[in-house]
């Protein structure tokens, strides 16, 4: 007896197809399995949402497609997790199908029966955690964290400084929750899963290789597979991901981690521009999940929920053993020679850890050798023709690259415009601050009496696959005494030997028109503080250093006396006074196009037709603007800001308003996208 079934497929961004499509079925089949249909002229994967409506049982139309093969192996998708699906697809307004499909593996739409039921068959049987290698013993901090873990629901809010062995706590909360449960599973969500290494190493070493799995876009598509049928299956304990793990699927999930809360890469950049943090509260609401986000600087955000006492906040200010946090050092800037790069102080200070055997580390945020090239006798710079940037100089192997677009030229040999010779870098990148360093330090000798080496570490360097980790191991083995290198190099490693940190022009944050420059400069440089003095033995002798033109300013303060609290609450004044977020809410529509005008057109157009969905006036439409960077690889950027205090009424606005968003298709428009709750306006 034939029935029908509503089947989601993958469908573009903003489609009115975003509803799932109704196909005949000869057989039953349970919401949550994968089938294969037909689709226009092509055959896709879908997922079977739920049977249609009651009254259409009946009679089925003649004109109804039949589904193809259904994926029968593969046990169906919780309703949990077509639940997570569809609030994803709704709050960051997107079709459901986008957001389904993108949600699971690739190579999983491409299987047959007969190949996934091989695969199927490989992840059996269950992985259950070796009684184990038990850990350190909790110090008293954790050991009252995970109490209230294991006592409240949550979501709880970890606030530990660095180094507190925050962890060693999500460890802990694991190995209590697979005592007790042993086939339970838990999803542990990091920024970047290749700047940690360790992490994933502790995580194995703790509960056995084939019990962790890892989730991220690094892996190639059958390893990803694995890992997701592990996951899938009940088989894998516990999942170690990026933020696409957030829609893993896990059937007995128990426990959410979320380890530096704070960090931007929790929100993706493209298609459904989702928050992997916020999901996760989300998801661990709807399936009775702890929930535990951690960080040495929360979001103001995370933070804000606390105070609320929607979050309970647990805090762990002592570092593990006798390690004290860094002495911060403030280098006034107005009291140095012109065109000082390194502080004399400074300077000493480095060739002091290096006579001592001590390795420092020292950060700068930008790449390259000069972000600007320059003639000295026209007005010649080195912009890019497709973008509105410069493009940076790279003096490594004499190129000038965009880091937008990414186009690449040689470096001429005279001024393009008036054939001038000297054309010279304006500003400085990672490569030379570690020319000059070198040239600096060019006599130091380290305590074995060989001369001193210093290294670098950005995206440049570490393009090539091995890089990273050989870099790595370069200096946790002692090999390099200075490393220089941009916010890569202050995130989350557990350096045994570094005793100095320093940001040496860390000014352009303080003054942003972005809102939140403050805040991620200040987390910023707290992480990187955390990279100093780890070892207990030296943690005594260990500073952070900042060269800044402000030294008065609050943030500093707050800085010297490693107080994020004081930090935030000055901050969340200002964004109350301002109603900003967190206490309001904001969306954004870009718009790409051929021509600026264009763009804003469409935004314009769009604006207006917002007029009549805000009869209460909860939303504010603000004007269309260009973007920061304006072109990009010769398109046109605009953007409209929007901000409501009240949640419920910009998504309400926002869902009314997609209709309208559709129906404006002015000529020379690329795409649109509207991001909600964005990270950078
Ligand atoms: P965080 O995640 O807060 O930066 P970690 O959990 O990485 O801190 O801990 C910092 C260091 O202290 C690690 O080397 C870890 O092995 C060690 N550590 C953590 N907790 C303990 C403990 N209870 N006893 C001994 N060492 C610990
Ligand atoms: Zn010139
Ligand atoms: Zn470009």
């Amino acid at each position: 007896m034939p029935q029908t079934v509503r089947v989601v497929v993958p469908t573009p961004a903003h489609s009115s197809l975003s509803e799932p499509l109704t196909y005949s079925s000869e057989l039953p089949l349970a919401a949550g399995c994968l089938v294969r249909v037909p689709l226009g002229r092509r055959e896709v994967c879908g997922v079977v949402w739920d049977a249609a409506p009651a009254g259409a049982q009946g009679a089925i139309p003649a004109k109804l497609k039949a589904i193809g093969a259904p994926l029968v192996e593969l046990p169906p998708l919780s309703a949990n997790w077509r639940q997570l699906v569809t609030f994803a697809a709704n709050y960051y307004q997107r079709s459901l199908g986008e957001v389904a499909l993108a949600a699971l593996p690739p190579q999983l739409r491409e299987l047959d029966a007969g190949q996934l039921a091989r695969r199927l068959r490989r992840a059996q049987p269950d992985a259950v955690a070796p009684a184990v290698n038990a850990g350190p013993a909790l110090t008293p901090e954790q050991g009252q964290a995970l109490a209230a873990i294991e006592a409240e629901p949550g979501p709880f809010l970890l606030f530990g400084a660095t180094g507190s062995g925050k962890t060693e706590v999500y460890l802990h909360a694991v190995q209590t929750l697979l005592e007790r449960e042993p086939r339970a599973q838990a999803l542990v969500l990091v920024p970047e899963i290749n700047l940690t290494p360790q992490l994933q190493a502790r995580f194995v070493e703790r509960f056995g290789a084939t019990a962790v799995v890892p989730l991220h876009s690094g892996m190639t598509n059958p390893q990803r597979l694995r890992s997701w049928l592990a996951a899938h299956a009940g088989q894998a304990r516990i999942v170690l991901g990026t933020r696409m793990a957030i829609f893993a699927s896990l059937p007995r999930l128990r426990l959410i981690v979320v380890d530096e809360e704070h960090d931007p890469s929790y929100k993706q950049q493209e298609g459904a521009r989702y928050s992997a943090r916020d999901l996760a509260v989300y998801r661990g609401r709807l399936e009775g999940a702890k929930v535990v986000l951690g960080s040495a600087t929360p979001s103001l955000e995370s933070w804000q929920a606390c105070d609320r006492g929607r979050y309970r906040r647990l805090e762990m200010p002592s570092r593990i053993g006798a390690g004290a946090l860094p002495r911060v050092r403030l280098v006034d800037m107005n009291h140095q020679p012109k065109h000082t790069l390194f502080s004399a102080p400074l300077l000493a200070a480095i060739r002091e850890r290096i006579a001592r055997g001590e390795q420092s580390l020292v950060f700068l945020n930008r790449r390259g050798y000069a972000p600007v090239l320059a003639c000295g006798s026209c007005e010649w710079r080195s912009d890019c023709p497709h973008c509105s940037a410069y493009r940076v100089f790279h003096k490594i192997d004499r190129t000038l690259r965009c880091h937008h677009c990414g186009f690449t030229e040689r470096v001429p040999r005279a001024c393009p415009a008036c054939g001038n010779v000297d054309i010279a870098p304006l500003g400085r990148g990672t490569e030379r601050l570690e020319e000059q360093l070198a040239e600096l330090l060019a006599d130091a000798r380290r305590p074995d009496g060989q001369l001193a080496r210093i290294a670098r570490m950005d995206a440049d360097s570490t393009r090539h696959k091995g890089a990273l980790e050989e870099q790595l191991a370069q200096v946790h083995s002692g090999e390099v005494d200075v490393l220089v290198g941009t916010q890569m190099v202050t995130k989350g490693h557990d350096f045994r030997s570094i005793t100095l940190v320093a940001a040496v022009n860390p000014d352009s944050a303080l003054f942003s028109s972005d809102f939140r420059a403050p805040e991620r400069l200040f987390s910023l440089l707290m992480q990187a503080a955390g990279r100093a003095g780890r070892d207990a033995a030296q943690a005594a002798a260990s500073e952070m250093w900042v060269q800044t033109w402000h030294p008065g300013h609050p943030l500093f303060a707050a800085l010297k006396r490693h107080d994020f609290p004081a930090f935030a609450e000055q901050q969340l004044k200002e964004r109350q006074q301002a109603a900003m977020p967190p206490f309001a809410y904001q969306a954004v529509l870009r718009a790409e196009a051929r021509t600026q005008e264009v763009a804003q057109q469409f935004l314009q157009a769009a604006a207006t037709a917002s007029a009549a969905l805000n009869a209460g006036g909860h939303v504010v439409v603000y004007s269309p603007v260009p973007m920061t960077v304006q072109r990009v690889a010769n398109v046109e950027r605009a953007q409209l800001l929007l901000e409501s205090g009240s949640r419920p009424a910009l998504q309400g606005f926002l869902a009314a308003w997609q209709p309208e968003l559709q129906a404006q298709r002015p000529r020379g428009l690329i795409r649109w996208a509207v991001d909600v709750d964005p990270l950078v306006i």
